[in-house]
C-alpha cells in the first residue's frame, strides 16, 4: 500500500507540499501560474493538450493559465476569436510572419514600419525568397498596384514612428480584401482603446505590449490577435515550436498594466496634445508632427479612425538642426532621454542619432525625419511641469 503523504520521507514531502486551502472567497487578480508543466490524470488528456490552442496546459511553451489570461484579455479588447502572446513585440511579429510566410510569397508592407519589422522583411527577402515592396501609408491605389497573384500580406502600422502618420487602415485593407490577402496591423501606438483595426477588416493585430499594454517599462513582452480561429492555430503551431512565448510574471506585469491603460493613455492623449499646441507656437520649432493638430497630414484620417484620443506622442523639428536635436536630449530634467514609448514617465529621443541612424539623407527624408526631429513620447506627469520642462530645454540649445 503506499503511505499516505504525511508518512513520506522529508525528500518527497519538500517537493509535494500540501495545497492551501482557499475558502469562502477567491482572489480577485490573476495567480502568476508561474510553472511550466502541467500534470494529467491519464496519457490520451495529455496528448490533446499538445495539440488545442485552447484546451488545457501540459507545457509552458505552448500554453500557460497566466499566459492565457492576458491572451483572452487582450483578445477581447481587439475585438478577435483569439491571441497568442510572446516574449516580446518582436516575438510576436516574427511567430505571425515565419507561420504564415514561405519561399515565392510576396509582401506590401508600408515603408514607415518600427525598424525592427523592417530589418526582418529585408531578412526574409534577402534570405528566404520572400518579395517585399514597400508603399505609402494613404494609398489604396498604390496598395491595389502592387498587388500580385503571389501576394500574401499586407503588412501596416496604424500610427507611424515618429511623425505619427496614420494609416488609413479601411481604404488600405479594402484594397486587399478579395485577393486572399492576410492584412497584419501593427497595432502599437494606438492600443485598442483608439482603434480595433480588426473591425476596419485586419485578420491579424500585433503588439509590443513592452509600451502602453503594460505601461510602465518593466515588462518586454509582445501579443498578436487574430480574426479567426484558424489563423491563431496556425501561428500558435509554430509559436510553440519557434520558442518566443510570453513568461508567466511578463504575463501577468502587462495584465496588471492593462487595468490602467485606459487612465494612463486618454492622459497621455490630452497632454500630448497640449504640449503639441505649445511646441507649435515656440519660436524654437519649425514644424510639429501630431495627429491632433488640424494641420497634420492625416488629421481627418485621425479622426475618423482613432476613438477618443490622438496617442501619446508626438515629434517636432528643432529649426537649430541637427546638433540642437542632439543637444536636446541632454538638456531635459524632468523627462528623460531614453528609447521606448508608451510608460508612464516621458522619455524623448532624437532619432536621426538613434532609432534611425542608419537610414540615408533620402529614406530620412522620405519619412519626413529631419536632422532636428525629436520624438516626445509622452508619460503621466502634470502637463505643466512637462511643458516646463521641454520649454528650457529648448532655451537652452538655440
Ligand atoms: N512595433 C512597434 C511599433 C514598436 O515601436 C516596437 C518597439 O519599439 C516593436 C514593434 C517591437 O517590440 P519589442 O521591443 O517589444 O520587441
Amino acid at each position: 500500500m503506499t503511505p499516505g503523504p504525511e508518512n513520506r520521507h522529508i525528500e518527497s514531502r519538500i517537493v509535494h507540499p500540501p495545497a492551501a486551502e482557499v475558502t469562502g472567497s477567491r482572489p480577485l487578480g490573476v495567480p502568476i501560474h508561474q510553472n511550466h508543466l502541467f500534470a494529467f490524470e491519464d496519457a490520451d488528456a495529455l496528448a490533446e493538450a499538445f495539440t488545442d490552442p485552447g484546451g488545457a496546459f501540459a507545457y509552458g511553451r505552448h500554453g500557460n493559465p497566466t499566459v492565457r489570461a492576458l491572451e483572452t484579455a487582450v483578445a477581447g479588447l481587439e475585438g478577435g476569436a483569439a491571441a497568442l502572446a510572446a516574449a516580446s513585440g518582436m516575438g510576436a511579429i516574427n511567430s505571425v510572419l515565419l507561420a504564415l510566410l514561405r519561399p515565392g510569397d510576396h509582401v506590401i508592407a508600408q515603408r514607415s514600419l518600427y525598424g525592427g519589422t523592417t530589418a526582418v522583411l529585408g531578412d526574409f527577402a534577402a534570405r528566404w525568397g520572400v518579395d517585399v515592396d514597400f508603399v505609402g501609408g494613404d494609398s489604396a491605389e498604390e496598395v491595389a498596384e502592387a498587388l500580385r497573384p503571389a501576394t500574401r500580406m499586407l503588412y501596416l502600422e496604424t500610427v507611424s514612428n515618429p511623425t505619427t502618420r496614420v494609416t488609413d487602415l479601411p481604404a488600405l485593407i479594402g484594397a486587399v480584401r478579395d485577393a486572399g490577402v492576410v492584412s497584419v496591423v501593427d497595432n502599437t501606438f494606438a492600443t485598442p482603446l483608439l482603434c480595433r483595426p480588426l473591425e476596419h477588416g485586419a485578420d491579424v493585430v500585433v503588439h509590443s505590449a513592452t509600451k502602453y499594454l503594460s505601461g510602465h517599462g518593466d515588462v518586454l513582452a509582445g501579443i498578436a490577435v487574430f480574426a479567426s480561429a484558424d489563423l491563431h492555430r496556425t501561428v500558435w503551431d509554430h509559436a510553440s515550436e519557434l520558442g518566443a512565448s510570453a513568461e508567466p510574471f511578463s504575463a501577468w506585469l502587462t495584465l496588471r498594466g492593462l487595468q490602467t491603460l485606459g487612465l494612463r493613455l486618454r492622459r497621455q492623449c490630452d497632454t500630448a496634445l497640449a504640449l503639441a499646441r505649445r511646441l507649435a507656437g515656440d519660436p524654437a520649432v519649425s514644424a510639429v508632427h501630431y495627429p491632433g493638430l488640424p494641420d497634420h497630414p492625416d488629421h481627418a484620417v485621425a479622426v475618423r479612425l482613432l476613438d477618443g484620443g490622438h496617442g501619446g506622442v508626438l515629434a517636432f523639428d528643432l529649426a537649430a538642426g541637427r546638433e540642437a536635436g542632439r543637444a536636446f536630449g541632454g538638456a531635459v530634467r524632468l523627462a528623460s532621454l531614453a528609447p521606448s514609448l508608451g510608460g508612464v514617465q516621458t522619455v524623448v529621443m532624437h532619432p536621426a542619432s538613434t532609432s534611425h541612424r542608419q537610414l540615408s539623407a533620402e529614406q530620412l527624408s522620405a519619412a519626413a525625419i529631419g536632422p532636428g526631429t525629436i520624438r516626445v513620447a509622452v508619460g503621466i506627469e502634470h502637463p505643466d511641469d512637462l511643458w516646463a520642462d521641454l520649454e528650457q530645454a529648448l532655451r537652452a540649445t538655440e
